[in-house]
C-alpha cells in the first residue's frame, strides 16, 4: 500500500489519476511516462476507468486488464529508475458494483481510487445513467431519466458516495462533489443551496470518520474554473487535517499539471 501521506508531504511532483486508450484517454501509457518524466514529476498513477458489469465505452474491459498490468510492468523496467509508475484503477460505485466487488480482490492493483459516475435511472429500472459527462448530455438524461428533478438527482449521487464510502475497499475519494459542475448548470446556484453544503459536509464527515485519502480534482479548472471538490470546502478539510492528493484526471499527457498549481496554492492559503 502506498504510505500518501507521506508521499505528498514531500513531493509535488506526482500524479495520481491519468486516463489512457485502456479507457477514454487519448495517449499512451508511455507517451504519459516520457512526459511525467520530462517536467520532472517522481510518481505516476494511472487508473482506467474500472471494467463495469454493463456497457460502457469509456470503462476498461475486463479482458484488457492482464495487457494493461503487463504494459506498466514493462514500462516500469524501462524508465523505473527515472520515476514510480503505478497501476492503479479508478473504481466505478454503481450500488451493486464497485470497489468491494470480489472480482478486484483478484486484480494486484497498486491503489485504488473510488468514484461515482453513474446512478440508476428514475424511469428506466435497472438502467445506470452516466451523469458525470457534458452537460448537453445530462440535460438531455434529465429529462430522459430524471423527470427534470435536480435536486433528487443531488441527493442520489451524494447517496452513491455516501454508501461507497461506508463500504470501502479503495484508498482515495475521487472527485467527491462532481455532480456540482452539471447540476449548477442546470440550476445556478443550486451548489450554495444549504440542503445542498450539508450532503457535501456529510459526506465529509463520513470521509473523515472512516479515513480515506480526498483528492482535490483539478480536471475542470482550466476549462470550466471548478475544483471537485469546490475550493470553498477546502479550509474545512484542512481544520480536520483531511489527507489530501492533488489530480489532475489527465486524459492526454500535455493536462498532466493541468490546475494542479492553483489548486495547490489555494490550498496553502486555505
Ligand atoms: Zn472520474
Ligand atoms: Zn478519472
Amino acid at each position: 500500500m502506498i504510505d500518501f501521506k507521506r508521499l505528498t508531504q514531500h513531493t509535488f511532483n506526482y500524479n495520481l489519476h491519468t486516463h489512457t486508450p485502456y479507457c477514454d484517454g487519448r495517449a499512451s501509457i508511455e507517451a504519459f511516462v516520457t512526459e511525467a518524466i520530462a517536467r520532472g514529476y517522481k510518481y505516476l498513477g494511472f487508473t482506467p476507468h474500472s471494467p463495469i458489469p454493463f456497457e460502457s465505452s469509456c470503462n476498461m474491459a475486463a479482458e484488457k486488464v492482464d495487457e494493461y498490468l503487463g504494459e506498466i510492468a514493462r514500462l516500469r523496467a524501462l524508465y523505473g529508475q527515472q520515476l514510480h509508475i503505478y497501476a492503479g484503477m479508478e473504481i466505478d460505485y454503481t450500488g451493486d458494483w464497485g470497489p468491494t466487488a470480489g472480482y478486484f480482490g483478484s486484480v494486484p492493483l497498486d491503489y485504488s481510487i473510488g468514484s461515482v459516475h453513474f446512478i440508476p435511472s428514475f424511469s428506466h429500472e435497472g438502467e445506470m445513467v452516466d451523469i458525470d459527462g457534458r452537460y448537453e448530455n445530462f440535460k438531455v438524461k434529465m429529462s430522459e431519466h430524471f423527470g427534470g428533478d435536480i435536486e433528487a438527482v443531488v441527493r442520489m449521487f451524494f447517496k452513491q458516495m455516501l454508501n461507497m464510502v461506508e463500504s470501502g475497499g479503495f484508498d482515495i475519494v475521487g472527485h467527491l462533489d462532481k455532480i456540482g459542475y452539471n447540476a449548477s448548470c442546470y440550476r445556478p446556484g443550486i451548489d450554495r443551496e444549504p440542503w445542498y453544503e450539508t450532503l457535501v459536509v456529510e459526506l465529509i464527515d463520513a470521509i473523515m470518520d472512516i479515513g480515506y485519502v480526498i483528492e482535490i480534482n483539478t480536471k475542470a479548472w482550466e476549462t470550466k474554473h471548478r475544483f471537485f471538490p469546490h475550493e470553498r470546502y477546502f479550509a474545512r478539510l484542512k481544520r480536520y487535517g483531511a489527507p489530501i492528493v492533488i489530480n489532475s484526471d489527465a486524459h492526454e499527457p500535455a493536462l498532466l499539471s493541468a490546475g494542479r498549481d492553483t489548486a495547490r496554492n489555494l490550498w496553502l492559503k486555505a
